[in-house]
């Protein structure tokens, strides 16, 4: 343990801190959303993930929500590996033919009311892959979607201002 500390106290802080305006971005919309997942979710929004056949830039963002430097779970909102708990559903890339029947399936398996948010240009409506024999295009093709979030891929702000436009409807 003390040779653990001693690696801590030695090592010091080395993540970069975020750029002064993006901070004041993410601390605007970090508070309302916390306010309205308070009002709305009782504190906890539960956000169920599918990639239905993007390149992984967009999930590459995605996961910057979780890291310390965004650390979404300030605001109340958490990622579960069941559709079966979750709130909200967010989903990147042109859905591929091969993830259409597992998309429809997790959509289902959400209870209601359920809240979808499709992300990047992929996901609004194909992007650079469009539709083809391989791919079905936007998200919306296969499900009802509540929320756009543009971008390729969309930074973390636009992820969290993209989800406060669906909690706050
Ligand atoms: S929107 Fe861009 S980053 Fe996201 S999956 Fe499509 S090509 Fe990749």
């Amino acid at each position: 343990m003390l040779r653990i500390l001693y690696q801590i106290f030695r090592t010091g802080i080395v993540t970069e801190p975020l750029p002064s305006e993006t901070e004041a971005e993410i601390e605007i919309v970090g508070a309302r959303l916390e306010k309205d997942i308070l009002k709305q979710f009782q504190r906890s929004l539960t956000i169920r993930f599918v990639d239905a056949g993007s390149c992984n830039g967009c999930e590459l963002e995605i996961h910057a929500l979780s890291n310390p430097i965004y650390n979404c779970e300030r605001f109340g909102i958490h990622f579960t590996a069941s559709p079966r708990f979750a709130d909200l559903l967010l989903v990147t890339g042109p859905v591929s033919k091969n993830m259409e029947i597992a998309l429809r399936r997790t959509y289902n398996a959400m209870p209601n009311p359920k809240l979808v948010v499709a992300v990047g240009d992929c996901g609004n409506n194909g992007g650079i892959f469009g539709t083809s024999y391989a791919s079905l295009g936007g998200v919306g093709n296969i499900i009802p979607v509540d929320a756009y979030v543009k971008g390729c891929p969309p930074n973390p702000a636009d992820l969290l201002n993209g989800i406060l436009k669906v909690v706050s409807m």
